[in-house]
């Protein structure tokens, strides 16, 4: 089993030796911010690593809101990043569920999704799985519980699309872990990679707060049987750099018994 940690993007293979991590994940642009990624003058390296690599998307990006000014550069700012982490051979590309405003409908959200698939096929295509994140917070989410990730799927199930599963987002969003992985599995038909991360805050509360595995609010025997079940390569977002999350990998290679690739 694939484990690893998301990681500074100025030199991720680093950043994964330092870690002892067979994966990274990374920003490929500011997470906050709406420019596009710049050709990485390690893509060559980057694609021949035995390290694999998954592409964080930015924040900002929300493909399905009814705000032209938002759901217009979310689209393109997708397709880029997905162009981007194709050009560095990334197994994924991971994109928040996004939202709508209060008071806008729901179902126009989730078709805002399905016409940004209908976009990248235009274009052609994503080129690398884009994987569908579930978040914590919000009363407007497409992915936040499982009976909005029902009808986001409904919308895009018959693209090419993935599902990465947060521990942290789900715990805060009012989705209890235990038989979490059956109930999604249900939904998508698959996980393709698992965020590991506990949460410093409590269940249902709605907030994104990463804690590290053994801290937080979460049972960290319930976190690594979301990861058995799942049966996906894993990525801790923990606090704590280098030390932190060397501890939590270590953590969870003795709790699933799998070798370090150093060993
Ligand atoms: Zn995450």
């Amino acid at each position: 089993m694939r484990i690893g940690a998301h990681v500074d993007s100025t030199d991720p293979l680093a950043e994964a030796a330092a870690r002892s991590a067979d994966t990274v994940q990374f920003f490929l642009a500011d997470p906050q911010g709406w420019k596009a990624p710049k050709p990485r003058e390690d893509a060559e390296q980057l694609r021949t690593a035995e390290v694999d690599l998954y592409v964080h998307a930015p924040y900002v990006i929300n493909v399905a809101t009814l705000n032209n000014r938002i759901r217009i550069p979310s689209r393109k700012l997708l397709l880029g990043h997905a162009n981007a982490a194709t050009a560095i051979g990334a197994k994924g590309l991971i994109v928040h569920g996004g939202h709508v405003s209060a008071g806008d409908d729901l179902a126009v959200g989730f078709d805002n999704w399905r016409k940004t698939f209908a976009y990248a096929a235009d274009s052609g295509g994503f080129g690398v799985p884009v994987l569908i994140e579930n978040t914590a917070g919000g009363d407007n989410a497409c992915a936040r519980r499982l009976d909005a990730l029902a009808r986001l799927w409904d919308a895009i199930g018959d693209y090419e699309v993935g599902f990465c599963l947060d521990t942290c987002h789900a715990y805060a969003g009012g989705e209890d872990l235990l038989g979490l992985v059956d109930r999604v599995k249900a939904i998508t038909g698959r996980i393709d990679l698992v965020h590991a991360n506990n949460s410093k805050g409590a269940f249902n509360s709605g907030q994104d707060r990463h804690d590290n595995l053994g801290g937080g609010t979460i049972d960290p025997e319930l976190v690594v049987a979301v990861i058995r079940a799942a049966g996906a390569p894993v990525v801790v977002e923990t606090p704590g750099g280098v030390e932190g999350q060397t501890a939590d990998i270590g953590f969870l290679r003795q709790q699933l018994g799998t070798a370090s690739p150093a060993a």
